[in-house]
């Protein structure tokens, strides 16, 4: 397959390194427990962003909240240059209707530890499910799209298989490939190798590595898979009870970080 025809290539047409996420003073509580303290950070479009840190420090957090399965108590989120859950009317900024969180959320993808699947349906309508309720593309699109996607994951031969005849990899790779049917600006993972047999691991991450390289698709990723986070990162943000404390590129934070803490950390888990 020649270079200009790979199925993912216009994932991300608009990208020009501009501004595509931004965090803005956000504080997210759980009862007494600060687990976002006044944060602000934005990542580039055609970025890959990762976020290390120990348990606990809110990295997941964020992912929850750019799909807006939580919302923050404090401060706002933009994507794209829209507010996620607030709205700008009669020149101030209120909570956000349903509607406008829906179409601006539909730009980012999300990839989970646990694959979630849906277990009833073959692996192609996994995929094409969202494509053609969501985005209205017509069966036959959204099945060419997903064959292309399956393709490229590895997983040509698997469009008739149910999940629970799959590997926890395979599944894997079948979540990531639903995401990306989406063709969403940013594609957020969560731990996404944490669950799987170590045997499994290196498949998934080939495939994420190949997407990284592949694509200009804006990656936001939450890993403890440090070589990985090496290879594939423009960014890395250093997180500590929910605040970025050091932030550089890889090579920087990996091999010659500043703060005492990242060094602590990295020593942990290298
Ligand atoms: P990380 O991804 O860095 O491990 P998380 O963002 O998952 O951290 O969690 C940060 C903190 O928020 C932890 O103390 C965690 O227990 C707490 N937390 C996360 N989700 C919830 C929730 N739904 N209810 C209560 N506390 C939560």
């Amino acid at each position: 397959m020649s270079a200009d025809s790979t199925p993912t290539d216009n994932i991300n047409p608009a990208v020009d390194g501009s501004e595509l996420i931004r965090f803005d003073k956000v504080t997210k509580r759980f009862g007494s427990n600060v687990v976002l303290d006044n944060l602000d950070f934005s990542v580039n479009s055609g970025k890959h962003v990762t976020l290390i840190g120990p348990s606990g420090s809110g990295k997941t957090t964020i992912l929850r909240l750019l799909m807006t399965l939580l919302s923050p108590d404090e401060g706002t989120i933009k994507v794209g240059g829209e507010y996620l859950t607030h709205e700008e009317r009669g020149g101030k900024l209120v909570p956000a209707g349903e509607k406008h969180t829906r179409e601006v959320r539909k730009n980012i993808g999300m990839v989970f530890q646990q694959f979630n699947l849906f277990p009833n349906m073959k692996v192609l309508r996994n995929i094409t499910e969202a494509p053609v309720h969501v985005l209205g593309l017509s069966k036959d699109e959204a099945d060419e799209r997903a064959r292309e996607l399956l393709d490229q994951v590895g997983l040509g031969d698997k469009a008739d298989a149910y999940p629970s005849q799959l590997s926890g990899g395979q599944q894997q790779r079948v979540a990531i490939a639903r995401a990306l049917a989406m063709r969403p600006q940013v594609l957020l993972l969560d731990e996404v190798t944490s669950a799987l047999d170590p045997e499994l691991v290196a498949g998934v991450l080939d495939v994420l590595r190949d997407i990284a390289h592949s694509t200009d698709i804006t990656m936001l990723c939450v890993t403890h898979e440090m070589n990985f986070a090496r290879d594939i990162s423009d960014q890395v943000l250093m997180f500590d009870s929910g605040r970025v404390i050091e932030s550089g590129s890889a090579e920087k934070i990996f091999g010659d970080p500043d703060h005492e803490r990242t060094r602590e950390f990295l020593s942990a888990v290298l």
